[in-house]
């Protein structure tokens, strides 16, 4: 199942008071395919907003209507009777000439308006899975009704922007947050809460990814010194002797040729007089120094 479609089965459960239930019955009849005197439509690939839309219809004209199922598999609801039609417009308070915009009239109580947003996000909403991206719209087929729609968010903290696509205008939510807030305003409070958990399983896939990227940056690091090391110990060895090395790099260069597999730490403890990691460190960064010096002059010869 699609997220759309989590949130939408989790919409069509919430329960409404009756002031309620009629906002939301008009909006998913407004943000529909068509609402207009001469036709009332939804085209969805949902079957339970099928349904939703169904009882909207029976409810507010007492008419009985079927959907169809188009060669695509999604459910159309078609209502063309005129005199339905004539009392669906007179229940939402329409002129049958009215523009398509919203009548806030129906909003009778404070409450309605949640019910409102739900039932326009059934009608034409999409939310990306939030383990991919997130994103929530409202893909609305009128300018003028997508404008009522932003007003209506500006009653609440999340702010939506406005763009077209393919001739429809869309109100966006990009931000988690936002998405988090406008899903538990409409009511699909277990999915906001699922938006959540994708956020926390996202930030901690981060910190892990940072963490193995520096420890692969140490251990690179490591392995580059101890080629360099072997290299110039083996240079030197090859062209020069040990012998050419000053008294207190003579003896590591040569537990370091013989030791390839030991740490500094190792080869430390192995030296006659007392010296810490870091004081062979030291010396191994000199027998490099001394070694890269040789490559040069030999070059020149
Ligand atoms: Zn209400």
């Amino acid at each position: 199942m699609s997220f759309t479609a989590e949130v939408k089965a989790e919409l069509a459960s919430a329960e409404n008071e009756s002031c309620c239930a009629l906002a939301q019955s008009y909006a998913l009849l407004l943000f529909g395919r068509a609402f207009s005197g001469r036709e009332i439509s939804l085209l969805t690939e949902n079957p339970t907003v099928a349904d939703v839309y169904i009882k909207a219809v029976e409810t507010l004209s007492g008419a009985t209507v079927k959907p169809t199922v188009t060669g695509a598999g999604n459910y159309k609801i078609t209502v063309e009777d005129t005199a339905v039609i004539g009392r669906i417009l007179a229940a939402v308070g329409h002129e049958t000439a009215a523009k398509r915009r919203v009548n806030f009239a129906v909003l009778q109580n404070e409450c309605c308006f949640a019910a409102f947003i739900r039932g326009a996000f059934l009608a034409c909403g999409t939310v990306t899975d939030p383990e991919k991206e997130y994103h929530l719209e409202f893909s609305v087929p009128v300018k003028g009704l997508c404008g009522d729609l932003m007003k209506l968010f500006d009653e609440f903290e999340p702010t939506p922007k406005m763009t077209e696509r393919a001739g429809a205008h869309i109100l966006y939510f990009k931000n988690s947050t936002d998405i988090e807030d406008v899903l538990t305003l409409m009511g699909a409070t277990e999915c906001s809460m699922g938006v959540m958990g994708a956020k926390a399983i996202k930030s901690i896939k981060n910190t892990v990814n940072r963490k193995v990227n520096f420890e692969n940056a140490n251990l690179r690091r490591t392995v580059d010194a101890a080629n360099r090391q072997r290299d110039a110990i083996a240079y030197i060895q090859k062209k020069h002797g040990f012998d050419a090395l000053p008294e207190e790099l003579r003896e590591l260069a040569r537990l370091r040729f013989e030791n390839e597999e030991l740490s500094n730490a190792q080869l430390a403890k192995m030296l006659p007089e007392s010296i810490t990691a870091s004081g062979v460190n030291h010396r191994f960064a000199r027998i490099i120094r001394m070694a890269d010096q040789w490559k040069e002059k030999d070059k020149k010869q």
